[in-house]
C-alpha cells in the first residue's frame, strides 16, 4: 500500500512537471501546435495531447486554426486563454501603495493607489483589501485566482514573513497570517521583495530581445535594491537578503546610511542622494526644497538647467561605480535599470558606461548591456502580479 502511494505520487510529480513545462512553452512560443510542443519537450504526442486536453478543460489554453500554411494534417495552434483567470497585485513602499489587476499574460487591466500607512499594519492591510475590492468591482471581476505583494524590505517568501523593512517599520512581521485572514477565498497568496519582484517581471514579461538567464535588475528609488537572476532563477540568499547592493560600501567613512554604516552606495546614487546634492548645489535658491522630487530635477535638466544636468551626470558616475562592482561579482549578461532615473537616461548613461568600461575588468574586452527596463508598467507592481501568475504556471498540484 505504501509503495503504491509512492509510485502514484511520483507519477503525479512527473505529470505536473510536464504540465508546467508545456504551459510555459505555450506562454513563450504561442501560437504553436501540439506537434511542435512534442518536438520541443521530447514528450510523446499522446502525453502532450492528454496534458493539453487538461489545460483546455481548465481554460488556461485554447485551440484555433493555424495561420501557418506549412502545417498539414493537424492545423490547430494553442495559445493562452485570456479573460478567465485574474490576479491582484499590491506594491507597498513607505510613501505609496499601488494596486493592479492583471491577466495571466501580464497585461494589466486597471490600477489604483493609496497613501501607505505602515505604522498600523493590520488596519493598513484591511484598507488594502477595501481598495482592491473596489478596483475589482470597477473592472467587473468577480474572483481573483491569486494575489501577490511586493514589499520594500527583506522578505521570506516561503513563510510569508517580512523579516526587515526599515522604511515601513516592519520587523519579523507575519504578513501571511494577516493576508490569509483578509483574503480567505484566494488560493494563491504570495509575498516578495520589491527588487526581486521587478527582476521576475522583467524575466517573464520584459520585451528586451536579450538572453536574460543571467542578469541583474537594479531598482533605483529612495534607496537602491536589486534582483539577481542566475541561470533563470532569482537568487534568494541564505537569509533572503541577496541583492542588497545599495548598502555596499563605496567610501569608507563616507556619509552615514540608515543601515548604520558609512559610505553606502545608495547614499550617493539613489534618487534621495541626487535630490540632496541638487538642493546643496542650488544653495538656497530653491523656493520649496523640501518637496523637491527626482522628477523635478529631470524636468529641470531637460529644460537646460546646467546644475541639474551636472548633478545627474554625477549620479551617473556613482551609479557606474556600483554597477562596475556588480559586474565583477556576478558577471551578468545584462544589467537592467528601473526607477524614475531612467527618464534621465541621456544624462546618466554616458557616465555610467564610461565608468563601467574603465572599472569592470572585461569592460575593455566586451560590451556589457546596461539598459533601462523594457516594462511599461511599474516593475515592482507588475512583479507582484508575476509572483501570483508564476504559481499558476508552476502549480504542480501535487496531492499525496
Ligand atoms: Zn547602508
Amino acid at each position: 500500500m505504501k509503495t503504491e502511494n509512492v509510485i502514484s505520487g511520483n507519477s503525479k510529480v512527473v505529470r505536473n512537471i510536464n504540465r508546467s513545462m508545456i504551459l510555459n512553452i505555450i506562454r513563450n512560443k504561442q501560437p504553436l501546435s501540439r506537434t511542435k510542443i512534442a518536438r520541443m519537450t521530447r514528450l510523446n504526442k499522446s502525453t502532450v495531447s492528454s496534458i493539453v486536453a487538461e489545460l483546455i478543460n481548465e481554460e488556461l489554453v485554447f485551440e484555433q486554426k493555424t495561420s501557418d500554411p506549412n502545417v498539414g494534417r493537424n492545423p490547430l495552434d494553442l495559445s493562452l486563454k485570456l479573460g478567465k483567470y485574474f490576479v491582484g497585485a499590491i506594491s507597498i513602499d513607505a510613501a505609496l501603495t499601488r494596486f493592479a489587476i492583471a491577466d495571466i499574460d501580464g497585461s494589466v487591466l486597471g490600477t489604483s493607489s493609496i497613501d501607505s500607512e505602515p505604522k498600523k499594519p493590520v488596519e493598513f492591510l484591511e484598507r488594502c483589501r477595501t481598495e482592491l475590492d473596489m478596483l475589482c468591482e470597477q473592472l467587473n471581476i468577480k474572483n481573483l485566482e491569486g494575489l501577490g505583494f511586493s514589499i520594500a524590505g527583506i522578505v521570506d517568501s516561503k513563510n510569508l514573513i517580512v523579516n526587515f523593512a526599515p522604511n515601513l517599520g516592519w520587523e519579523d512581521f507575519d504578513i501571511g497570517k494577516v493576508i490569509k485572514e483578509l483574503w480567505p477565498n484566494i488560493g494563491i497568496l504570495a509575498v516578495g521583495n520589491d527588487a526581486k519582484c521587478s527582476a521576475m517581471a522583467e524575466l517573464w514579461f520584459g520585451t528586451h530581445k536579450l538572453n536574460l538567464s543571467n542578469f541583474v535588475f537594479l531598482q533605483i528609488g529612495p534607496g537602491i535594491g536589486s534582483g539577481i537572476v542566475v541561470e533563470n532563477k532569482i537568487l534568494d540568499g541564505e537569509l533572503h537578503a541577496s541583492g542588497e547592493v545599495g548598502h555596499m560600501v563605496l567610501y569608507e567613512g563616507g556619509e552615514l546610511c540608515i543601515c548604520g554604516n558609512h559610505g553606502c552606495w545608495e547614499r550617493y546614487a539613489s534618487d534621495r542622494a541626487t535630490v540632496k546634492r541638487y538642493i546643496a548645489r542650488k544653495n538656497g535658491l530653491l523656493d520649496n526644497p523640501t518637496n523637491l522630487k527626482i522628477d523635478d530635477i529631470i524636468e529641470a535638466a531637460k529644460n537646460n538647467d546646467g546644475i541639474a544636468r551636472e548633478v545627474l551626470t554625477q549620479t551617473g558616475y556613482y551609479l557606474g561605480l556600483g554597477i562596475a562592482n556588480i559586474i565583477k561579482f556576478i558577471d551578468p549578461h545584462v544589467i537592467i535599470v528601473g526607477g524614475r532615473i531612467i527618464q534621465a537616461w541621456d544624462f546618466v548613461y554616458p557616465e555610467i558606461n564610461d565608468v563601467v568600461k574603465k572599472r569592470a575588468f572585461y569592460g575593455k574586452r566586451r560590451v556589457i548591456s546596461i539598459l533601462p527596463t523594457s516594462l511599461q508598467i511599474r516593475p515592482r507592481l507588475l512583479g507582484a502580479a508575476t509572483l501570483a501568475i508564476k504559481v499558476i504556471f508552476d502549480d504542480y498540484k501535487i496531492m499525496f
